[in-house]
């Protein structure tokens, strides 16, 4: 019998994020270096309304010379999965990296190349000339570009059941490619379109009760959908730039952003992919 972390390891995926930010782990669990950002968001969750939501946080561990954060590994017991990562919000970017990206003016040559790597029109003859763009200038080229600023989230990479990663979604724009892309997905399985689509009403249930959610402003985080033959679920994951709010503020996340209201615009997204869901059941 095979052992089994190597039978995990190699169906272990990672759609976003650097590579190293992953340790695989014995028992049903993935590492994920620490953040305190992170850690804090997790240990609230778990004492939350959205806690099924969420894989399980299971504390930290010390590998080596870093720390991690033990995660439910979302991927166990599914037989050859299929795995889609949107990151949710009307903007993916924080405030604060806005307004300091702003007063520092640097030119970066290695988003200039990101850009040119997905529109090679995008940059302004200047841009070209200076063979860079500014952070500000990518990061907000970066949401615009993508569904992002428009349906309140983007597809970040979708694997299917061969193990095939398409990363070709970031230029959709219209509800009915994001459809498409969802038929793509799922083989066009009622089944497992219907499982999304009843799980995505229940998280927005429990995010209308989740005292977390109302007082965080949710930045850059995703939904990961998963399914194989038999089951489909979705998880929120990823609050490495999820942040309370201060003097009882609290947010509505149903409102486009204007600076300094720290709206994401997270329900947006959620509202996006639920109408796309009930498009695809009825094609
Ligand atoms: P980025 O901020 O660039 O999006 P990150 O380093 O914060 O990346 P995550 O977004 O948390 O990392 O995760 C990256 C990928 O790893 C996800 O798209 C998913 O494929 C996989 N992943 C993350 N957490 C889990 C989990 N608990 N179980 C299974 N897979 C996971
Ligand atoms: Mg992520
Ligand atoms: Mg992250």
């Amino acid at each position: 019998m095979m052992h089994w972390s190597l039978a995990r390891q190699s169906s272990w995926v990672q759609l976003a994020g650097h590579q190293g930010n992953f340790q695989l782990s014995k028992g049903g669990e993935v590492l994920k270096l620490y953040s305190e950002v992170e850690a804090k968001c997790l240990d609230c969750l778990m004492r939350d309304p959205l806690r099924p939501f969420v894989p399980q946080y299971h504390g930290l561990v010390t590998r080596g010379e870093s720390c991690y954060i033990r995660l439910e590994d979302l991927l166990s017991g599914l037989r050859k999965p299929v795995i889609m990562d949107c990151k949710m919000g009307v903007r993916t970017y924080q405030e604060e990296e806005l307004i300091k990206s702003r007063t520092k003016a640097t030119l970066r040559s290695d988003m200039y190349q990101k850009m040119v790597k997905i529109d090679p029109s995008a940059p302004s003859a200047e841009e070209h000339a200076q063979n860079g763009v500014t952070k500000w200038r990518y990061l907000q080229w970066r949401d615009s570009t993508s569904s992002t600023s428009t349906l309140g989230f983007r597809i970040e990479g979708i694997m299917m059941e061969d193990t095939s990663v398409q990363r070709d979604f970031r230029k959709i724009q219209t509800l009915g490619q994001v459809t498409e892309a969802l038929l793509y997905f799922t083989g066009g399985q009622l089944e497992t379109l219907r499982a999304y689509h009843s799980r995505l009403l229940a998280l927005s249930d429990a995010l209308k009760n989740s005292p977390f959610f109302r007082t965080h402003e949710v930045i850059g985080s995703s939904l990961l959908f998963v399914h194989d033959h038999s089951k489909a679920s979705v998880w929120m994951i990823d609050f490495g730039k999820t942040t309370p709010l201060a003097d009882g503020r609290e947010l509505r996340h149903n409102v486009p952003w204007v600076e300094g209201s720290r709206e994401d615009g997270y329900l947006i997204g959620l509202t996006s992919l639920i109408t796309s869901l009930s498009q695809a059941i009825s094609v």
